[in-house]
């Protein structure tokens, strides 16, 4: 059955507004003179913090080297299947060095449309090479230019130094550890195939 709630009758100090309004506008001068807390955006911009999750980027180590091996666990691990991953073979001819990485990505998609900013891609991410950032100001014309492309994704994520370059320095890895001639039975295999 339907509750019938009794409306409260205005007493005739109440009808008449005036304090209402004069309580508002108290409130309003009281303001006026303490610290700002809005911005006057985008002339003025607020902090992000490291930790901030923003649009997720590719990023190069301190040697300018592509560092995502196309793997494709960040693309399986994404829960709305924002990104899309084309394998490529490691760049032939490049000034850094791929001695000891088979494959980069030739293409790498992240649709900011689907993108849910949970960070797990960064979290799986074997190589350190995909973070999330603290870009917060996708701007687009249309849906297409919101689905970045692997020149964007690098433009956003920019170079962040390596402290550890896993790949780096293998040869001398090998040859401290005693490991040459596991290498050199690995040389030999595949030229016997
Ligand atoms: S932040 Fe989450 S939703 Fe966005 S690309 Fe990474 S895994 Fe996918
Ligand atoms: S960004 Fe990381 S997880 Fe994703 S494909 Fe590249 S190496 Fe693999």
């Amino acid at each position: 059955m339907a509750k019938v709630v009794d409306r409260h009758k205005l007493t005739w100090y109440e009808e008449l507004y005036l304090p209402a309004i004069a309580s508002g506008l108290k409130r309003t001068f009281r303001q006026m003179f303490q610290p700002d807390i809005t911005l006057q955006y985008p002339e003025e911009r607020p902090q992000i913090y490291d930790d901030y999750r923003g649009a997720p980027g590719l990023v190069r180590d301190q040697d300018g080297r592509e560092k995502c091996v196309s793997c494709q666990l960040c693309e399986y691990i994404c829960p709305p299947k924002a990104i899309v991953i084309v394998p490529g073979e490691a760049p032939e001819g490049a000034t850094y060095d791929y001695s000891h990485i088979e494959k980069a990505p030739r293409e790498f998609f992240i649709d900011m449309l689907r993108c849910i900013y949970c960070g797990y891609c960064e979290e799986i991410c074997p190589e350190q090479a995909i973070f999330m950032t603290g870009e917060y100001e996708l701007n687009a014309g249309s849906r297409q230019e919101l689905v970045h492309d692997k020149k964007r994704l690098y433009e956003i994520g920019g170079l962040r130094p390596d402290p550890i370059q896993k790949w780096k320095g293998k040869d001398d890895r090998l040859d401290a550890g005693g490991f040459t001639d596991l290498r050199k039975r690995g040389a030999g295999a595949e030229e016997g195939e």
